[in-house]
């Protein structure tokens, strides 16, 4: 799963449907992962078998974070919270810099923009991200980064007047 940190990371990194489990939980396809992010990140690292293939589940809704033939943990078992399984602050988005969804939110809402997918590109290009032991999905952060300020921007114009959307940047 190296060389997973590029923009194209979700093209660079899904694996074809055959090497693709489903969770025992949720029945849907997980996304394989190295176990050594398993093992990083699961709280008692004795329970993850060296020799397993884990997968790591992406369903919002759903408690079970890694699956193997060797074993499921949930949630409760992992070190950091999931972004993508949290609807409450914080609600962490890049793991290697410690950026959340409340960082990007607060950006976009003050000024309309966010710097942080251009710092954390930067950073990963000098070699500094270590999203295989720190992301619980094992991959890079921008693409959910770039998911969820689609996200929060889309949110804001349901919930906006036209009015305060026209006035924002007096
Ligand atoms: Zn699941």
């Amino acid at each position: 799963m190296s060389g997973c940190c590029s923009t194209a990371q979700d093209a660079a990194c899904s694996r074809p449907e055959t090497n693709v489990g489903s969770c025992p939980a949720c029945k849907q396809n997980g996304r394989l992962v190295a176990t050594r992010t398993v093992k990083n990140l699961v709280c008692d690292h004795t329970r993850v078998a060296a020799a397993a293939t884990y997968y790591f589940c992406r369903t919002p809704e759903c408690a079970v974070v890694y699956f193997s033939d060797e074993g499921t943990f949930h949630k409760s078992d992992i070190k950091v919270r999931v972004g993508i399984k949290e609807q409450e602050d914080p609600i962490p988005l890049c793991y290697c810099f410690d950026y959340t969804r409340a960082d990007v939110s607060h950006d976009l809402a003050l000024r309309g923009h966010t710097d942080i997918p251009a710092l954390v590109k930067a950073e990963v290009q000098r070699g500094f991200c270590a999203c295989d032991v720190k992301n619980p999905s094992g991959a890079c952060c921008l693409g959910d980064l770039a998911r969820a300020i689609q996200q929060i921007k889309s949110d804001r114009q349901v919930m906006a007047s036209p009015e305060e959307i026209e006035g924002e940047d007096s």
